[in-house]
């Protein structure tokens, strides 16, 4: 067994790993089995993952957290509170219900809100209104805050504090259970390993990891704590880092790639005369920073981070044809068919009047059609491809593949990624250029990403209308809403619908807006034309739904999420997003980005709850890395929309931004270590390159690919 907090059961990617990293020696008081009385509770304790006194040793109990303000709550979080009760009431009690009722309506600073006590109705006398009260428990996706624990503010919060400083549990063995086994193996701590070089430990001033594991489990006081954090924090960065630096070089030393350093026929004709507007200043040193990463024979691995609507297609559409007049193959994968034809289309209104044989294959091209680009693609005379997942699947051959673009990298894994890496040609890989239109801060992208070069795109083209973002609550504002929505169609522009997400169910989804799109176009749009889009429906309906959006011959595209990238119509000046409470900060930002895109001005309407933290943020900023920020402040960066498929680990102790500091550190020791030790042979880092090992497996000592 491999200590837990060292143990991670995904990769970088977050992908689950299939085999269990390698076993390294450890002493014996730690590696022996955890022996609990009951089958159940020993059947617990293994789901748990505490199979030896080592891993329930490295079993922490859940940060105190702070308490959070009534605005940062998000539904279904159990957080707790510090508030004034301004009225409460016990609720008379209804015949066959057993559980009395308190309610009260309390309040920060930042906002109100109702919250429900259960089983205690005497509350109602001892907190009257004016009482500051400290509450944890459980906000509902109606706005309701039940309550679990709670004390008068200054009095000791046993109770709260208690339930805030536990230990994850399950059921058959509880957080209570679970400190009694750590105080029973407790003398065991003394056999943890410290993997830290010595210089290291003494320059950062950190406490050994056994006396940080003890300080963890049983704090004395507040600063033993937080430094005991932050030391297990630093470990957990420190060999992310570590394994995020070893991943780039392994990848540089079995990544040889085709130098693309000559001959600027095509692209200096396309810059010069086709393309038909002048780049952005961003996308001028995007181009140029690229084109540095072509001319080295080994190949880039560079993230494009853009600003929705920055230009990222030009700065794809460069590399590629960089490859295309150096006689090589160029291929753009996109996640979704949709996505793949809008490219598609791109990429050919882009370069007007350039002959470049260029192809289109996803799920759906006919097997006759597939076949053609197939043979076209392996005899090399196709020199541009642009595709979804179809691309990577095995009978794919490219005779000479050399630029490769992934879009919206984060929805693919990082197998599928590799697959395109093996299409390469004569043992060389293609250069590779990933792209994003979710802007990580950079904290996010070190932690996630340490291991691709960053490029990013903030400037949008010339001519963009600032997007106006408006909330609307009321049924006032509703009707307010549709009256603008009829006064764009009527001056001849056009509108997007959105409906709510459905994350449980495709098909329920499908089903919302299909009864939405019937709604409206025999109410409140009944006088224009139109049409429905969803996931759910047919290939060739999807494409007319498309085709009749982007021709202007429908009026309004009611749809669900599935325009969340790509959808490039300038004509549309509004978004109306219906349950916007229901999407991510990102997730709206993306679709905002579908409108502002011509010379009119656009206007977004989110219908949703005003107290939404999420929307206000929306309705008042537009740049997507402010709203990133606020994101991972909202959510943590374990929820963050597009990291969490993304890459960024998941850690168990380390939080960001929070530790943003100690993640700079962290980084500064791992270049500094990787620099001087490579492999980590050195006596001082054995200890390291062990818990390395333990923590991601043979995906740190393994390169990249065969
Ligand atoms: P995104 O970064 O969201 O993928 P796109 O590459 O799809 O952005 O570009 C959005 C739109 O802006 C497209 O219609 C594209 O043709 C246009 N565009 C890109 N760069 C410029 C530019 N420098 N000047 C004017 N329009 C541009
Ligand atoms: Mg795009």
């Amino acid at each position: 067994m491999v200590p837990a907090a060292f143990a991670s059961s995904r990769t970088l990617d977050g992908d689950q790993l299939e085999e269990a990293p390698a076993s390294y020696p450890r002493p014996s008081r730690l590696a022996a089995p955890l022996k609990l009385a009951g089958a159940k509770a020993q059947q617990a304790a293994a789901h748990l993952g505490l199979e030896c006194v080592g891993d329930l040793l490295e079993h922490l109990p859940r940060d105190r957290r702070e308490a959070r303000s009534v605005a940062e709550l998000m539904a279904g979080e159990t957080a707790t509170v510090v508030v004034e009760v301004r009225s409460i009431s016990a609720r008379s009690v209804r015949r066959r219900t057993m559980r009395p009722l308190v309610e009260a309506v309390v309040a920060d600073e930042t906002g109100a809100m109702k919250a429900t006590f259960f089983n205690q109705p005497w509350l109602a006398e001892r907190y009257p209104p004016g009482t500051r009260v400290v509450l944890h428990g459980k906000l509902s996706g109606r706005g309701r805050f039940s309550v679990q624990t709670h004390a008068r503010t200054g009095e000791a919060v046993a109770t709260a504090d208690a339930a805030v400083a536990h230990y994850p549990a399950t059921e058959g063995l509880s957080s209570t259970q679970i400190l009694a086994l750590v105080r029973e193996h407790a003398s065991a701590l003394a056999d943890v390993i410290e993997p830290l070089p010595a210089a290291l430990r003494v320059k950062e001033r950190l406490p050994d990891r056994p006396a940080a594991l003890a300080a963890a489990h049983f704090p004395g006081h507040g600063a033993d704590l937080e430094l005991a954090r932050g030391r297990l924090a630093f470990d957990e960065l420190l060999l992310a880092q570590l394994a995020l630096l070893r991943r780039r070089r392994r990848r540089e030393e079995a990544s040889a790639a085709p130098a693309l350093d000559a001959a600027r026929s095509l692209t200096a004709r396309w810059l010069g005369h086709s393309l038909p507007f002048s780049l952005t200043g961003d996308q001028e040193r995007a181009l140029e920073t690229v084109d540095a990463d072509l001319a080295r024979p080994q190949a880039m691995q560079r993230l494009l981070m853009g600003e929705v609507g920055s230009g990222k297609t030009v700065v794809a559409l460069h590399a590629m044809l960089r490859a295309v007049e150096h006689g090589f193959q160029a291929a753009l994968m996109a996640p979704t068919e949709t996505l793949a034809e809008q490219h598609f289309a791109t990429v050919g209104s882009l370069m007007p009047g350039e002959v470049v044989p260029a192809g289109l294959l996803t799920g759906s091209t006919p097997a006759r059609r597939r076949s053609d680009l197939l043979g076209k693609l392996a005899s090399g005379e196709l020199s541009l491809i642009v595709g979804t997942h179809a691309l990577i699947e095995e009978g794919v051959e490219f005779a000479r593949l050399a630029v490769a673009v992934v879009d919206e990298q984060h929805r693919f894994g990082v197998r599928q990624r590799a697959a395109l890496d093996a299409k390469g040609f004569a043992g060389l890989s293609p250069h590779v250029l990933h792209m994003t239109a979710t802007p990580i801060p950079r904290t996010l992208a070190l932690a996630g990403y340490g291991d691709l070069d960053f490029t990013v795109l903030r400037e949008l083209p010339r001519g963009r209308r600032p997007i106006e973002t408006f909330l609307a609550s009321s049924e006032r504002e509703r009707a307010r809403a549709y009256e603008r929505i009829r006064e764009e169609l009527r001056a001849g522009r056009q509108a997007f619908v959105v409906c709510p997400l459905v994350a449980e169910s495709e098909l329920l989804q499908a089903r919302a807006a299909t009864a939405e799109f019937e709604r409206l176009r025999s109410g409140e749009l009944r006088d224009f034309g139109v049409v429905l889009l969803h996931g759910q429906m047919a290939s060739a309906a999807k494409h007319d739904a498309m085709a009749a959006f982007a021709s202007g011959a429908a009026d309004v595209l009611v749809a669900t999420s599935v325009i969340e990238v790509g959808i490039d119509v300038p004509n549309a000046t509004v978004m109306l997003v219906e349950d916007a409470d229901r999407y991510g900060i990102s997730q709206l930002h993306q679709l905002r980005g579908r409108i502002g895109r011509g010379a009119h001005a656009s206007v977004c309407l989110l219908f949703g709850p005003r107290e939404s933290a999420r929307l206000r943020a929306l309705a008042a900023y537009s740049d997507g890395f402010k709203l990133a920020e606020i994101d991972l402040e909202l959510r943590g960066e374990g929820e963050l929309v597009g990291t969490r498929q993304s890459g960024l680990a998941q850690f168990r102790v380390a939080e960001l931004p929070r530790d943003a500091g100690l993640l700079g550190r962290a980084r500064a020791w791992a270049e500094r270590i990787a620099a001087a030790d490579p492999e980590l042979a050195e006596p001082e880092n054995a200890l390291l390159a062990d818990a390395l090992l333990a923590a991601y497996g043979e995906e740190a000592r393994a390169p990249i690919r065969a």
